[in-house]
């Protein structure tokens, strides 16, 4: 494959950039080699800057629901950008996609649209803070909610932890306030209960953690966690900035029926455009600046162009059978790679919900908490990207990162995967011989 122009376009970012990227993960140090630079985009497949063409299995980490460049989609874009990109006033089309949503989601009753899944999460912990009048927070190991400074924690050892900042610049101080705990575990979350009772905001959790492995939770650990908020009054936060509108339309709080006090969105809410959202009750939304006292605002919210760009996505997402379809493609997929697999020694092992799967060598039947995923089996995943890179297939550059399926993965596209998935599984095993 030729990379000449990825590489030389990576060398001059470089110049420009930390570590020649807008964000971290991009740069593809976990799976060695230089980003490739895409150029293009139609439906299920990229083109990069050397005019190599690939299936994606990122899309854009998820946003793109519909595929890259949907008709709909960049028809409403264009529509609205000829009449102004901004305003800092109101427009219809925040009206229009609040309605959109909050007549099709019966977990919450009004949201505020902000501009990206951190903005959405930030906001959405310093309401659960100002409404329950209490300082703590408590999350899970393995469940990221983007870069915000109270949120950049990492277990320490033991049952219930303060967090240890996981990035520099984060004061101790902030991450004194979170607390951390395992996936999967209620005797952390009771003790954590037991410890600061009446201190606990709120439980923030992505309800279908998927951003370090795909970490499915039994409804019944959720539902646990609904109830010991509501038993101390402390509010229960779903972060469904990958989960929303991907499981179904109404995400993980749908697929469960599990109702969260406050859920937070991103990606595909936007259409590919920079949205975020939160949303609450009425009565919670209420404490929000300027009805309430918890201070939250946005040069760039409720952006036109973004919203155009949601509406058009979101209006597809309702069609009859839209989830079902995608989920279907996600099965076959993973059937017609399973079924033609030879069992060797290296355990793949495929998981999926919806239209998001996830692959991890490891011989366990069930990966529930971070702490199960072996970091020495990322190893053979940096192989197996650059054997599916060779063979026309682009996923995410990390093992910890799942795959997304769009409306436009077609049933060669799918085959054509499969195939590959095989070819290069097949190969890296031999390496290992
Ligand atoms: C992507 C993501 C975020 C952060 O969203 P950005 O738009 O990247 O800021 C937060 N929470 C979850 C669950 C996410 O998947």
């Amino acid at each position: 494959m030729k990379r000449d122009r990825s590489i030389a376009l990576f060398e001059k970012a470089k110049l420009y950039f930390p570590g020649g990227v807008n964000s971290p993960v991009r740069a593809f140090r976990s799976v060695g080699g230089t980003p490739l630079f895409i150029k293009r985009g139609k439906g299920s497949h990229i083109w990069d800057a050397d005019g190599n063409e690939f299936i994606d299995y990122c899309c854009s980490w998820g946003p793109l629901i519909l595929g890259h460049a949907n008709p709909k989609v960049v028809n409403a874009i264009k529509h609205t950008v000829e009449n102004g990109s901004s305003f800092g006033a109101p427009t219809e089309l925040e009206n229009e996609l609040a309605e959109l949503i909050l007549n099709n989601n019966k977990y919450i009753e009004k949201l505020r649209f902000v501009s990206s899944g951190t903005e959405a999460v930030m906001s959405a912990i310093r309401l659960a803070r100002g409404f329950t009048k209490r300082n703590r927070i408590l999350k899970f190991e393995g469940c990221y909610h983007g870069h915000s400074d109270s949120l950049l924690v990492r277990a320490g050892s033991g049952l219930v932890t303060f967090g240890n900042t996981s990035s520099a610049g984060v004061p101790k101080s902030f991450v004194d306030e979170t607390i951390v705990v395992s996936l999967n575990n209620k005797a952390a979350v009771e003790e954590a209960f037991a410890r600061f009772k009446n201190e606990i905001a709120c439980i923030i959790i992505e309800p279908i953690p998927a951003n370090n492995g795909l970490l499915l939770q039994d409804k019944e650990y959720l539902q646990f966690l609904r109830e010991i908020c509501t038993a101390n009054k402390s509010l229960l936060v779903f972060d469904e900035v990958i989960s929303g509108f991907r499981i179904g339309f109404t995400g993980a709080a749908g697929y469960y029926n599990i109702k969260p006090d406050i859920i937070t969105y991103g990606k595909i809410i936007g259409g590919g455009l920079p949205v975020g959202a939160y949303g609450a009750s009425a009565e919670i939304m209420s404490k929000i600046s300027p009805d309430g006292d918890v201070y939250q605002a946005g040069t760039l919210s409720g952006n036109p162009v973004a919203m155009a760009a949601g509406i058009a996505q979101l209006k597809e997402c309702l069609k009859p059978d839209f989830y079902k379809e995608l989920e279907a493609k996600v099965v076959f997929l993973l059937d017609q790679i399973k079924q033609n697999l030879k069992s060797g020694s290296l355990h793949p092992q495929l998981f999926s919900i919806g239209s998001i799967f996830w692959i991890a060598f490891t011989d366990k039947q069930k990966i529930q908490a971070a702490e199960q995923i072996d970091p020495d089996s990322m190893k053979h995943f940096k192989l197996l990207h650059r054997e599916l890179l060779e063979l026309g297939v682009y996923l995410g550059p990390s093992g910890y990162e799942v795959g997304f399926v769009s409306e436009a993965h077609s049933e060669v596209d799918l085959m054509k995967t499969a195939y590959a998935f095989i070819e290069a599984l097949n190969k890296i095993t031999r390496i290992y011989q």
